[in-house]
């Protein structure tokens, strides 16, 4: 046993430099926790054989040279974890024998880099990371290019203030999309992103990943607040962002509550979270509690259900789309993440296979977070053993077995015949939010289109009762059923007929967009007139006029089938101040966003997804984030939900 401990301790701390100091994982947080506790059980067992070198006795990061060590004013901590209702029960007892009148403030927990700020005399002066808690990488230059960080606060006492750093998903998104196209190492998760982009030397690097500040605390201070949730919004109101979701708590219960619904609103938020952390909330009762070697005694974190997990890759196999695209997807050997089982990944096109060397037999990170599709974000290339097998790009259809066609990173069927285009481009007709057709699934797609009866989303129409019931498996109430549902298609809002004829690069947005600014006449619309619209680019346009050029026959006899429902043109809205104006929401709202812009629809408003120059009004919840501060720059009129709500 001593000896795994030691292998043991030897591991972490390898994982410890690759997470804090080269920002590029070799395992999940999970793997790294598990081990971690059962360094801490072992320890607890045998304290004499503590290791002076153990992750157990000391705050997480290294200090990497490159930067002036700068020591904290009072020290940093690291936090001690929990991750089921039975470890909050155990805490609970132990602190409350500490004290028992106490309460509870509940925050995230975000998932970035831990900062601390100094400030003197209302300036910002220093900005340091937390290192090995007692002294810090200083990277105030860094630090000043963060929007979300106040040079200057109106609090002229000497004060540390320390929070997280974080980078928005949207964010991360785009960082790596742009690196992709510049050929650099994609970084695995926001977390590292953040990290990375914090300590930068260069600081113009940083300027631009639009890193996020979250406060969380104070490190030494003359707040005179008796209570933790009083100071947390003091300090906010110096000019901090707040935090998406809090609560004070007074016990168990209440702890449990405020978790569950944080588990729950996870993916809703901007940035990642990867627990909730619970803080006592009395200062004179946490002073009185104390520390441990690492940690404070009066909080915990309270981790969220892993995203991540170590999968192996057993089979590529190839997809082919409506649009003839042929995609790779990876078979892994079936993995519980947050109890759902999953055994496929979306590995994108081929470009990505090669460029993050995925080997038939790899041993890779798998992230499902939300309704993401699974996506492997990293190969554990140290666990290799020589077995795993290259995967050849394929130069023919597997499907039709067609030749295959490179059009940029994609490789195309281009075989208009191919049965996975056709049967697909019906689903897709038949999808959401296209038509919404019940009982068109896969089978019975395939089976319609075998049989020789449809053969294009037009011929769907013409089916008849007699026809269906000779299929195989087609009794007289399914059939029915599927004809109710097609005869059902007429009537439906035009952007559903748009969206469902599957234009290239046209989607719901698009589809909405076209729908309100042209009706019935999109097919007349100029290139001209089409990139006016907000988000319609030169690329979709042209997408759209070979598309309506290619096919105005089938449009024109899909249009008279279905029937589609012309939407109400803005001018014949009310007047009102939001008329004809073109409207971006972001932040948490009194009630759900799809309300709020369905409101703002029936008075004539577009309703956007992005700020730009077009936008006339960007209106805020809580938890605003880029696109406010996007806003903000490009002199955007912001208004708050409540003085739009009062405006109308
Ligand atoms: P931690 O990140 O789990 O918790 C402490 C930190 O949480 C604080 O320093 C602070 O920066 C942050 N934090 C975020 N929100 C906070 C809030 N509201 N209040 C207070 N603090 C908040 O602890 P750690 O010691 O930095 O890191 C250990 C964790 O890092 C492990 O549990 C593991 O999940 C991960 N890790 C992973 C690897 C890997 O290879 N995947 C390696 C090392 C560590």
């Amino acid at each position: 046993m001593h000896l795994d401990y030691l292998d043991a301790i030897l591991k972490l701390n390898l994982y410890s430099k690759h997470y804090y100091v080269l920002d590029d994982p070799i395992t999940t947080d999970e793997v790294y926790d598990k081990l971690y506790h059962e360094v801490l059980a072992f320890e607890e067992d045998n304290p004499t054989l503590t290791s002076h070198n153990s992750p157990t006795q000391r705050v997480g990061d290294l200090v990497s040279s490159g930067f002036t060590k700068e020591p904290h004013l009072s020290r940093m901590w690291s936090l001690e974890d929990i991750f089921d209702s039975a470890g909050l029960q155990k805490w609970l007892t132990k602190t409350y024998k500490l004290d028992e009148n106490i309460s509870f403030y509940c925050e995230p927990k975000y998932d970035g880099a831990s900062l601390n700020l100094v400030y003197e005399d209302g300036k910002l002066v220093k900005g340091i990371t937390r290192g090995d808690g007692t002294v810090g990488e200083l990277i105030t230059q860094n630090v000043k290019t963060i929007k979300s960080i106040p040079l200057e606060i109106d609090y002229k006492q000497r004060i540390e203030i320390r929070g997280e750093v974080v980078i928005f998903k949207d964010e991360f998104e785009k960082i790596n999309k742009t690196r992709l196209a510049e050929g650099e190492a994609l970084f695995a998760n926001p977390r590292n992103a953040a990290a990375g982009s914090l300590r930068q030397l260069d600081s113009n690097i940083t300027s631009k990943r639009n890193l996020v500040f979250l406060p969380y605390g104070v490190g030494e201070d003359e707040l005179d607040q008796k209570l933790l949730s009083n100071k947390m919004e003091y300090i906010y109101s110096l000019g901090f962002r707040k935090p998406p979701e809090r609560a004070i708590c007074k016990g168990y219960d209440e702890i449990e509550d405020i978790y569950k619904q944080m588990v729950k609103d996870r993916d809703s938020y901007s940035m990642m979270l990867d627990g909730m952390v619970v803080k006592v909330n009395e200062i004179s009762s946490q002073i009185d509690m104390g520390y441990t070697v690492k940690v404070p005694r009066f909080s915990v974190a309270y981790k969220f259900p892993a995203v991540e997990k170590i999968t192996t890759v057993k089979e590529i196999i190839l997809q082919v789309g409506r649009s003839g695209a042929v995609t790779p997807v990876a078979i892994v050997e079936p993995t519980d993440i947050d109890g759902v089982i999953v055994e496929r990944a979306t590995l994108h096109n081929f470009d990505e296979i090669q460029r993050k060397d995925i080997r038939l037999g790899d041993k890779v990170i798998i992230l499902r977070s939300g309704d993401v599709i699974p996506k492997i974000i990293k190969v554990l290339t140290h666990e290799r053993d020589g077995s795993e097998v290259v995967f050849a790009k394929p130069t023919n259809c597997p499907v039709c077995e067609s030749e295959l066609l490179q059009e940029e990173v994609l490789i195309k069927c281009q075989n208009l015949k191919c049965a996975s285009r056709v049967v697909n481009s019906i689903m897709y007709f038949a999808s959401k939010p296209c038509l919404n057709i019940d009982g068109l699934g896969v089978k019975i797609v395939e089976a319609l289109f075998t049989s020789g009866l449809v053969l294009s989303v037009v011929d769907l129409f013409d089916l008849n009762l007699e026809q269906l019931l000779e299929l195989e498996g087609f009794k007289e109430k399914k059939s029915q059923n599927l004809l109710n549902a097609l005869a059902n298609t007429k009537g439906k809002d035009y952007w559903r007929f748009i969206n469902s004829l599957g234009i290239e690069h046209i989607g719901e947005v698009a589809s909405k967009t076209l729908a309100d600014s042209f009706g019935f006449s999109f097919v007349n619309a100029t290139k001209e007139q089409i990139v006016e619209c907000e988000g319609i680019g030169e690329e979709m346009a042209e997408s759209l006029l070979e598309f309506v050029r290619v096919n105005a026959e089938t449009i024109v006899k899909l249009q008279a089938i279905l029937e589609p429902t012309e939407p109400l043109k803005r001018e014949e809205a009310e007047e009102n101040p939001f008329k004809a104006k073109t409207v971006v929401l972001t932040g948490t709202m009194s009630e759900s966003r799809g309300a709020i812009k369905e409101m703002l629809e029936t008075l004539g408003s577009k309703v956007s997804g992005s700020v730009s120059k077009k936008t006339d009004f960007l209106i805020y919840g809580e938890d605003a984030g880029s696109k406010y501060d996007k806003a903000i720059s490009l002199g955007v009129s912001c208004l708050a939900e409540n003085e739009m709500k009062s405006m109308i």
